[in-house]
């Protein structure tokens, strides 16, 4: 009996020892100019198994070893530039309290955040905030050579003005990016005319290569080992190889087989192959993108540009979601829509949400919060797509937002603060109930079509599956399946729905402009017919000290006018409504009030909150047994921005300057 208390008394010593107290995980790590550096965490990735962790371990090493080739696709200095900036933050001998080391800094960190010296989401050039004159000579000074080449490139504001533009008589010559060499527009064009694949199963003519003249014809430089871009291909290749014996089964092998034949051969049937090995494996759990793959960059939306993304199945989420989609049934029953309209037999989906483990290329660091591919739409059609959404890139984004003044300048109220903080889970739950069963309740009557609608459709769709997320959080049967635990935790929720879509989303549009895209017109469809339909004082909005404020008084009530307006929306799409869908979109989802549009805009300038966000990966550390065998994979959170890019140039860098 005693010994036993002994051994407890030693192994909580012991466990208190080795684990320092727990401390809130820091999500922001930095913010200088438009843009603020996230950190994310990466949730489950302990309950992956050795063999798993292996394969994510040399899948984002394969990520890493593809930076250069972003680099130089944004522009053909850029490889040139980072290596002199970065020598000269390195070995600069003055002081680095001046203030051109403080604006030299910031103008790398700015650098390293587009992967290039054009805003990666303006395509302007970056001014340094420091001179030629300054920069030539504490490169003297401190050893750093280069070639002089680049200070026009940097300095002189009209060389390269812009990395994309979709202005101007000719789209290649105006854009720095380097997707085109000395070929015009219209050369491209006829070039890419002429050798276009009019097949059932068309190659992606073009996808990964430079066009350029040599001997006066346009030709096709192809990113591939032995090609352009080899040294970096070669190392992606050779990760890529290094994963394959960890592959989860045989679908995923065939998936990272095509990928490095692709890399090697530059074989657009290769990508091809690729990609439908990719759009069938869905019994994995580890997943991932490598390779040329987005084409907004190129001036006429041909190329890739590479990126890269390593994720893994969110358990806990595909489990969130099976419960709904067993549930699926119950939830049509239930719901307040008209009998006539309801599916007597439904089918919930399955989840669709995963934890990236590597943000790479073209997703580095900023990155999107879902992925929907490949882009070949004969793909898509005949053999289908993957879609996801990055559940730990969204949870870093909401916690990094909390303390930063946004809900104590626009919520009413400490007590509606606090009730929104309770409200935690909600936001995952409803965007569950919207995709595992939102989407594919109700039914369409006979001989109504999906695209009765027309240019509504899309709101209307969007605002049928969020009322029924919304209309359900509220409902106890949620507790009763284990997805929330307290019955009042959507309150919080509630409010933070009818405050978006009634004033807080409107900072993301400019003034005097409408509201255009289809998920910000759902949520002001939404908010703002229970406003003009809450009759009984439900929901107000008052004034204190020339700010307005929403005040909601009946929690139930709001969700009632959800319901009404569910039942609503599902008879507009189940008769085909046009007429009644064009007047809802009209009346509320597209105006905005300009005077509390101009307020909200004000109140949100004083903020000064950064409106682009990107993120440092965690570092991913590989532990071996004597015969070189991994035997664990740990992760840490620690690293810097600074120290990132700086490790990042110096370990996984082996482009030459000019490609
Ligand atoms: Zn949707």
């Amino acid at each position: 009996m005693k010994k036993s208390i002994i051994f407890i008394g030693i192994a909580l010593i012991a466990l208190s020892a080795c684990q320092p107290k727990k401390q809130a995980f820091d999500y922001t790590v930095d913010k200088f100019y438009d843009l603020e550096i996230l950190r994310y965490q990466v949730p489950e990735f302990d309950s992956l198994s050795l063999q798993q962790k292996t394969l994510v371990y040399h899948l984002t090493e394969a990520a890493l070893h593809g930076r250069d080739i972003l680099f130089d696709q944004n522009g053909r200095y850029n490889l040139r530039i980072r290596r002199a900036l970065e020598a000269l933050y390195t070995q600069y001998k003055g002081d680095k309290k001046s203030e051109e080391f403080v604006n030299f800094e910031k103008y790398l960190k700015r650098v390293w955040f587009a992967n290039g010296i054009h805003h990666h989401y303006a395509s302007d050039k970056f001014q340094p905030e420091f001179s030629q004159e300054w920069f030539v000579n504490a490169c003297a000074e401190a050893g750093v050579t280069y070639d002089e080449a680049i200070l026009p490139v940097i300095f002189d504001p009209t060389v390269m003005p812009k990395s994309l533009s979709l202005e101007g008589e000719d789209l290649l010559l105006a854009s720095a990016n380097n997707y085109y060499e000395g070929v015009t527009q219209a050369e491209a064009e006829a070039y890419y005319e002429a050798h276009k694949d009019n097949s059932a199963e068309p190659l992606w003519v073009g996808l990964n290569s430079k066009l350029v003249k040599e001997n006066g014809q346009v030709v096709e430089r192809v990113y591939k080992v032995g090609g352009m871009y080899s040294a970096a291909l070669e190392k992606v290749v050779e990760h890529l190889e290094k994963a394959l014996p960890f592959a989860e089964n045989e679908q995923q092998r065939l998936v990272i087989e095509k990928m490095i034949e692709f890399n090697k051969t530059g074989d657009l049937r290769a990508f091809n192959e690729y990609c439908i090995a990719w759009v069938k494996d869905l019994d994995s759990r580890v997943d991932y993108v490598n390779g040329f793959t987005e084409t907004y960059a190129d001036p006429l939306g041909i190329t890739g540009t590479w990126e890269s993304l390593v994720n893994f199945k969110d358990m806990r989420a595909t489990h969130r979601c099976q419960t709904i989609s067993d549930n699926a049934q119950w939830f049509e029953d239930n719901s307040p829509t008209d009998k006539k309209y309801k599916k007597e037999e439904v089918k919930g989906v399955s989840a669709k949400v995963i934890t990236a483990a590597i943000l790479a290329g073209d997703c580095y660091p900023a990155t999107p919060i879902g992925i929907n591919l490949p882009n070949a739409n004969w793909i898509r059609k005949d053999y289908g797509s993957k879609s996801v959404t990055i559940d730990n890139i969204t949870h870093a984004y909401n916690e990094a937002a909390k303390g930063n003044g946004f809900n104590e300048e626009f919520m009413i109220s400490p007590e509606v603060i606090a009730m929104y903080e309770k409200a935690g889970a909600c936001g995952d739950l409803h965007t569950d109930l919207h995709e595992c069963v939102g989407h594919g309740s109700g039914k369409l009557m006979p001989g109504v079509t999906k695209d009765a609608l027309k240019e509504h459709a899309s709101t209307i769709e969007e605002a049928r599956a969020d009322l029924l997320g919304l209309y359900y959080m509220a409902d106890p049967k949620l507790v009763e399946l284990g997805l929330l635990e307290d019955e009042e935790a959507y309150k919080g929720f509630y409010y933070q729905q009818m405050m978006n879509g009634l004033m807080t989303q409107l900072v993301r549009i400019e003034p005097g402009k409408d509201i255009e895209e289809s998920h910000m017109r759902n949520r002001q469809l939404i908010a703002l017919w229970v406003f003009k339909n809450a009759k009984n004082n439900e929901v107000e909005m008052i004034e204190r000290d020339g700010k307005h404020y929403l005040l909601i008084n009946d929690y139930e009530g709001i969700r009632r006018l959800y319901g009404e307006l569910l039942r609503e929306i599902q008879r507009i799409t189940s008769e085909g409504d046009y007429p009644a869908a064009k007047a809802m979109v009209e009346e509320y989802a597209v105006k905005v009030d300009q005077d509390l549009h101009k307020e909200i805009l004000e109140r949100y300038e004083k903020l000064n909150l950064a409106p682009y966000k990107g993120f440092v990966n965690p570092v991913y550390t590989a532990h071996y047994d004597a015969e070189g065998n991994i035997t664990d994979v740990t992760i840490d959170y620690s690293e810097g921005y600074i120290e990132q890019h700086l490790r990042y140039s110096r370990d996984y860098s082996f482009l030459p300057d000019v490609n």
